[in-house]
């Protein structure tokens, strides 16, 4: 299963969830699936390593450095 299934499971059961605590659980999936896209993680663009931004922002042993 995506996590474009995940998210679409978890959307449509929200919109049709009464219970509010049911409702709490849609929406605490949709963050999980939201939160997989770590936003702390970032690409180097020169050498493609994936790492926390702060590494790559800074130094990583870069191949474009040396
Ligand atoms: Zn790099």
């Amino acid at each position: 299963m995506t996590d474009e299934t995940i998210r679409m499971h978890a959307a449509q059961g929200l919109s049709r969830a009464i219970h509010p605590d049911a409702r709490d659980h849609f929406r605490a999936i949709l963050e999980l699936v939201d939160a997989d896209v770590s936003p702390g993680l970032v690409e180097c663009p020169a050498c493609g390593k994936v790492g926390l931004r702060e590494r790559i922002d800074g130094d990583h042993a870069c191949i474009e450095s040396r």
